[in-house]
């Protein structure tokens, strides 16, 4: 499995964070599809489905994170006396 991160809403935490999201891994999968003869593309098909609805989990509290945050909301600048 692959990873992509991306800059998202944390609503737990309040703030932007830098959110992952667990891709599959397309080459190990070529290579099964190619030594099972095809059969695995089934799987391979299922999992990129599956793959697509996971949403970007933050990395802090491990909670949905969303694209943008809400209306209005504003950053409150660092925290650094947080973590
Ligand atoms: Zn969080």
């Amino acid at each position: 499995m692959g990873i992509v991160k991306s800059r998202r809403y944390c609503y737990e935490e309040d703030r932007m964070v830098l959110a992952e999201k667990e891709t599959p891994n397309h080459v190990l999968h070529l290579l099964l599809s190619v030594f099972t003869a095809g059969v695995w593309i089934i799987v391979w098909i299922i999992l990129s489905i599956g793959a697509s609805f996971n949403s970007y989990k933050c990395p802090h509290c491990g909670d949905v994170t969303d694209r943008k945050p809400p209306r209005g909301w504003k950053p409150r600048g660092r925290r650094d006396d947080e973590d």
